[in-house]
């Protein structure tokens, strides 16, 4: 497993690479911002652990980079607890945070459930509730009734069933089913979503698509 961290704090950078090699994991660092870009650009990573505040190239220029590229989760390190950076972290599509000062285990943690939880899975027939979607088929159905939906609909219901439970940004979602950056209008998602809403949950109880306020929206069964 290569993880890559982007921090110029050369104390913390040192710090987390001796603890996530003797963890076992490979480490590369960079201590700025267009390091970080290089390596970005020419390698692979499984994690990228991105410090926000770079000289240069900062952590959330480097997310977007990140973004036009892969897939690859990426957790990001905050000086400040503020929710405004937590917000546009995970806008941009940043997959966790830390708070600085953070103990290594609390880190490691991060980590490895970032790691575990990998890439979505490739399922074909999914089920939420009484909600039914066949890949293959492209079908979808809730209480036994067959639902007629667009394209655009059958990809974001597909993305939302197959990360269950999971809020998933406007920008996560307007890259995943639209191919679009993060910059782009992504009041497109919040149409898509309303009319998904419209025959997936409407007439039906419960209600499976939640809006998560200022992150975006998941899907689950309500407690
Ligand atoms: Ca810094």
């Amino acid at each position: 497993m290569r993880i890559l961290v982007v921090e110029d704090e050369f104390k913390t950078a040192d710090y987390l690479r001796k603890g996530l090699s003797e963890s076992g994991y490979l480490v590369e660092v960079a201590l700025n911002g267009l390091d970080g870009q290089h390596l970005i650009r020419e390698s692979e990573f499984d994690l990228i652990i991105l410090d926000v505040m770079l000289p240069g190239i900062d952590g959330w220029q480097l997310l977007q980079i990140v973004r036009r590229k892969a897939q690859t989760p990426v957790l990001f390190l905050t000086a400040r607890d503020a929710v405004e950076d937590r917000v546009k972290g995970l806008e941009l599509g940043a997959d966790d945070y830390l708070v600085k000062p953070f103990s290594y285990a609390e880190l490691l943690a991060r980590v490895r459930t970032l790691l575990r939880r990998g890439p979505p899975r490739e399922v074909e027939h999914f089920r939420v509730a009484d909600l039914e979607l066949d890949l293959l088929r492209r079908r979808v159905t809730r209480q036994g009734e067959r639902l007629t939906l667009t394209n655009k609909e059958f990809a974001l219901l597909h993305l939302l069933l197959s990360r269950e439970g999971e809020v998933l940004s406007r920008a996560q979602i307007a890259s995943q089913v639209w191919q679009m950056n993060f910059d782009s209008d992504t009041n497109v998602v919040d149409v898509a979503i309303r009319r998904l809403r419209a025959k997936v949950d409407d007439p039906y109880q419960p209600k499976l698509i939640h809006t998560v306020r200022g992150m975006g929206y998941l899907l689950e069964v309500p407690e």
